[in-house]
């Protein structure tokens, strides 16, 4: 098993999805990228998407994200509020402009087909790229989206990075991590500081979670300010501008930092608080909605989680501080890489606990460790929040990441609060279930679940809902 670092896990990207838009896209940038000709010679380019690509693609905005992927579009720094006109204008003049300049014929209603009546044997996410060049030959190449926004070419194994392994801290096991925290004394967060030191300076490492901070806050802000409907159909309106207005009532402030300082001061009751933390996941994950810019955590649909119960840990318990957001963000990773190699955080592999479940867990293990738990507590809350979301199907309606989705987010974060007050004020020792346990029991439940139940929007909501999807 490949090392994963928090890096993987928290990667900048473009929304609906992780597993259906960032990585078609990363994969469609990386295929036209790695082409040994020069992409000049290319007469045709058609992409094959199968199974739950092709099933939910539509509404995730697998197209859109291919064409963006194949022009070369870096989803980390591209510019969120151009896409509806980049892809008004592919469509207009039928054409990509791949990298380089070179432009090339390109209908997207016959050159992405849909498949979704065929898998092929690796994952349901996959998608095959064909380019045929001015010679008449033709190169074709098949990928996999396995979650998250991981990939995979047919021909490799893993992600293929090079980092040196093995780690002074090498982790499979939620036991594993338990055994080097009681070796080394050091809490989770610090384990991973470690294993990551190996990998790269830590002020790069400082910087990379800066970044990855910022674009959750920015995400969070932007959603909290952002109104009307959201794209795809299903005439969903944005709900977190909406509330934080309400909660505020005519509060003044100029930017981002003045706004947190603002929701702090007006209060900390229950409802006030609890209000917040569904406000925080509701802005991302309609952000996430809309095609606008998110942190995987560990996936697009889930993006919400994190950021929300962060939020609420920086707002309403500590002093915001860099340290405190590092530690936060190391010991969600380590969670949720567990998950990822233990189980899976593909929705098209074991439905929404592996990705509102995992989130949940994740935040809560997090949460856990920044409110002064042990090691034993973090992973007795990621053990509880798992727990409670085992089984959860993913049934989106109209394949869009909106119903229920969004809403999702934010029982994903309330869960996530229970589950570390409940650990903080328990014995570890007395746990019956340890987190091994239940990310074996979800991996097992992921296997059992029907396929419809496995983001094809061929069950549950999505058949119950209809909607008329329409395009970017
Ligand atoms: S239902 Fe859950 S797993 Fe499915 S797309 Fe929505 S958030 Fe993702």
């Amino acid at each position: 098993m490949e090392p994963l670092s928090v890096l993987d896990m928290f990667k900048i990207g473009v929304g609906p999805s992780s597993s259906h838009t960032l990585g078609p896209w990363n994969a469609a940038r990386r295929f036209i990228s790695g082409l040994d000709r020069s992409p000049e010679s290319a007469q045709q380019i058609t992409i094959r998407l199968y199974g739950s690509l092709a099933k939910t693609g539509k509404g995730h905005g697998t197209d859109v994200a291919v064409m963006l992927g194949l022009e070369g579009a870096d989803p980390v720094s591209c510019d969120v509020d151009a896409i509806p006109d980049r892809v008004r204008r592919i469509r207009g003049e039928s054409c990509l402009q791949l990298p380089g300049g070179h432009r090339l014929h390109f209908s997207p209603e016959t050159d992405i087909e849909f498949h979704g009546d065929r898998l092929l044997p690796r994952h349901p996410n996959a998608l095959e790229f064909i380019v045929r060049f001015a010679d008449d030959s033709t190169h074709n190449e098949t990928w996999y989206s396995v979650g998250g926004g991981f990939v995979l070419r047919e021909d490799e194994e893993d992600s293929g990075n090079d980092r040196p392994k093995p780690l002074p801290y090498p982790i499979e096991t939620a036991a594993d991590v338990a055994h080097w925290c009681r070796e080394s004394g050091l809490s989770i967060s610090g384990v991973v500081a470690r294993n990551e030191e190996s990998w790269r300076h830590n002020t790069e490492t400082d910087r990379a979670v800066a970044a990855i901070w910022k674009t959750m806050r920015d995400c969070v802000y932007r959603g909290c300010h952002r109104e009307g409907v959201l794209p795809g159909g299903l005439q969903v309106q944005r709900r977190a501008a909406r509330q934080n207005r309400r909660l505020l009532d005519g509060a003044a402030y100029e930017d981002v930092d003045a706004w947190h300082r603002v929701i702090r001061e007006r209060g900390e009751g229950f409802s006030y608080t609890l209000d917040w933390v569904s406000c925080f996941a509701l802005a991302v994950n309609e952000e996430n909605a809309a095609f606008g810019r998110v942190v995987t955590a560990p996936t697009n649909g889930a993006a919400g989680v994190i950021p929300a119960v962060l939020h609420y840990l920086l707002i309403f318990l500590r002093e915001p501080d860099p340290a405190l957001i590092r530690s936060f963000l190391f010991t969600a990773s380590e969670i949720g890489c567990l998950f990822k190699k233990r189980a899976t955080i593909s929705a098209a592999m074991g439905g929404c606990q592996a990705e509102i479940g995992v989130s949940s867990a994740m935040a809560a293990a997090a949460l856990t460790e920044c409110m002064g738990g042990t090691p034993a507590h973090c992973l007795m809350a990621a053990e509880i929040a798992m727990e409670h979301h085992l089984g959860m199907t993913c049934d989106p309606i109209g394949g869009l990441v909106q119903v229920p989705c969004i809403e999702r987010n934010t029982m994903g974060a309330i869960k996530a609060i229970t589950a570390a007050q409940l650990a903080l004020s328990s014995d570890p020792d007395q746990a019956r279930v340890p987190l091994d346990g239940v990310i074996r029991t979800m991996w097992e439940t992921a296997k059992d679940m029907n396929t419809r139940y496995k983001e094809t929007a061929d069950g549950g909501l999505a058949v119950h809902i209809p909607v008329n999807i329409s395009e970017c």
